[in-house]
């Protein structure tokens, strides 16, 4: 039934006629679909060689690169569980999450290797794997590479298909359990918009680690399309990536966009050959949105609203809606409407459904909504509540249908009874051409229980007061939603490794010794 997609035959059924096609282009080395399979077949062959049984986690520990794509293949068809670990994590916070999951085997390369090989041997991983230079008492890629191929295991509907951990945006990150058919219904949901067509070129930029990139690579598979790899991002870099390698499709991170924007040269004319730019994972500037769509005018951009409890995307606002009359009143500020596999819901404190109009609480219900936390039954329980999944973050739909996020509930600030949302001071912040980011959090005040304050660093070179910017949102915003306070930075903000603000840092220094009541 259609309950019971499995991984590795939806990929494998994609890509049947397209065996001599590529599959993957990264640093120069194209592979072919045909070549891809029998790497997939061979390492999991190596895999049941190293004692990987059915349902046994394996690790990954690298930055993007084709020997990546073949191991999304290849954990999957040996019947173990797939566990991208986030390579720009601590030693600590990796270790914590190989204690939380307890792999049986990891794939390491060799710019993490080196890092890490104590604390893996301290963890008594049984088998580490080098992607790259031989290393004592590891074994190597090439080694399972040369074993046998193997016949794929099945495993498909509810069974465990991979454990990614989440930002960790909030607080201690959580690993998320998804089973094969939800994860890709999701990404064949998702393709249901026109995007990543058959034989796409589609972009794998954003760590592989994260389920954004994880969506992109296999939309592209199920397209039996080319993934175009990049290691990592790097604005001139990726633009010429973009490029050189006739990209068709991609997903970029709003913060993405803004660096390709902003960095010395940026030349348009890069994106020629692009038809879809996907973006999403945090809010999109509007201010961004309008310089990109003026520079590619021909480009679909198309929003996602999701998280990796759902498997990827809940919702999407295809290109229509950014622009014409759509646009004209606001639309393109929704998140767009659920895919086809998930329905949405608002909720009030209490959990009853509230009507269009009114902000709650944003719920989804679908196929690809999470197993649940591995490992934290409460949290599992806390999360899926009669049938929905309560995601944290508060929004409303209007009578078109179209979901509009407004805020994260725990960045909401509550100011003299009033409910400030961070996120829409932010983007009237950005505004600013002296702005060049800002995050704005809820600090503790005598007066109004919590204060709206702007932390920004100002634009290289650019002079900005306090005054003027409490002015500038004056001309724009309600005046119980402007900025009490306002401090200047002269570094970066600090960001999660998936490039978001980490607001409960900023909070931190403010609330010590006090509690906020968040709702
Ligand atoms: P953690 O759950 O560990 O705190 P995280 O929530 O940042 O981390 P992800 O699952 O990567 O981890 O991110 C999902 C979140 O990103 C959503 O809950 C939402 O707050 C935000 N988000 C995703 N897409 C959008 C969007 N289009 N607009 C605004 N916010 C978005
Ligand atoms: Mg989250």
């Amino acid at each position: 039934t259609g309950q019971q997609l499995s991984y590795v035959s939806a990929v494998r059924a994609a890509v049947a006629d397209r065996l001599a096609a590529p599959a993957s282009v990264f640093e120069g080395c194209v592979r072919t679909w045909g070549d891809t399979l029998d790497r997939a077949a061979r390492i999991a062959g190596g895999l049941l060689a190293l004692g990987v049984e059915e349902g046994d986690r394996v690790g990954i520990l690298s930055a993007n690169s084709d020997d990546y794509l073949a191991l999304y293949l290849a954990v999957p068809w040996a019947g173990a569980v797939l566990v991208p670990l986030n390579c720009r994590w601590s030693e600590a916070e990796n270790r914590f999450a190989i204690e939380d999951c307890r792999p049986r085997a990891i794939f390491v390369s060799d710019d993490f290797a080196d890092a890490n090989a104590a604390m893996l041997a301290e963890e008594k991983v049984e088998a580490l794997i080098s992607l790259g230079s031989p290393r004592g008492g590891w074994h190597t890629l090439a080694e399972l590479l040369a074993r046998e191929p193997i016949d794929a295991a099945f495993r498909g509907g509810d069974d465990l298909f991979a454990i990614f951990y989440t930002g960790g945006t909030t607080g201690r990150s959580k690993g998320v359990m998804l089973s094969h058919d939800g994860f890709v219904a999701n990404c064949q949901s998702m393709r249901e918009l026109g995007l990543f067509p058959q034989g796409c070129r589609g972009l794998v930029v954003p760590p592989l680690f994260h389920l954004a990139a994880a969506a992109v690579l296999t939309m592209t598979m199920l397209a039996g399309g080319t993934a175009v790899i990049g290691k990592g991002f790097e604005p001139a870099a990726t633009l010429d990536l973009i490029n050189q390698a006739g990209v068709t499709d991609a997903l970029l991170i709003p913060t993405m966009i803004q660096m390709m924007l902003d960095a010395p040269g940026f030349d348009a004319a890069k994106l020629k050959q692009v038809k879809s730019i996907l973006y999403g994972a945090s809010p999109m500037q509007e201010a961004t949105l309008d310089r990109i769509m003026a520079a590619a005018p021909h480009v679909d951009f198309v929003q996602l609203y999701g998280m990796t409890e759902v498997s990827c995307s809940a919702t999407m606002l295809g290109a229509d809606y950014h622009k014409g009359e759509h646009r004209a009143a606001g639309r393109h500020r929704g998140a767009g409407k659920p895919i086809s596999i998930a329905e949405i819901g608002i909720a009030d404190d209490a959990g009853n459904l509230l009507p269009t109009g009114e902000v709650g609480e944003i719920l989804i219900r679908g196929r690809g909504v999470m197993l649940g936390y591995w490992n934290q039954p409460e949290l599992t329980a806390e999360a899926l509540r009669g049938g929905w999944m309560y995601t944290g973050d508060g929004g409303r739909l209007d009578d078109h249908g179209i979901l509009y996020v407004v805020d994260r509930i725990k960045d909401m600030i509550v100011s003299g009874g009033e409910n400030v949302f961070s996120a829409e001071v932010e983007s009237v912040l950005a505004l600013h051409p002296a702005v060049a980011q800002v995050a704005v959090i809820g600090v503790p005040d005598a007066r109004w229980g919590e204060r709206v304050h702007a932390v920004i660093l100002p634009r290289a070179g650019a002079a900005l007061s306090e005054n003027e910017v409490v002015a500038h949102c004056r001309e724009r915003i309600a005046d119980y939603k402007c900025p009490r306070s306002v401090e200047f930075r002269n570094e970066p903000l600090p960001l999660s490794a998936a490039g978001k603000v980490l607001k409960a840092e900023l909070r931190k220094t403010y609330w010590e010794g006090q509690s906020r009541n968040v709702a």
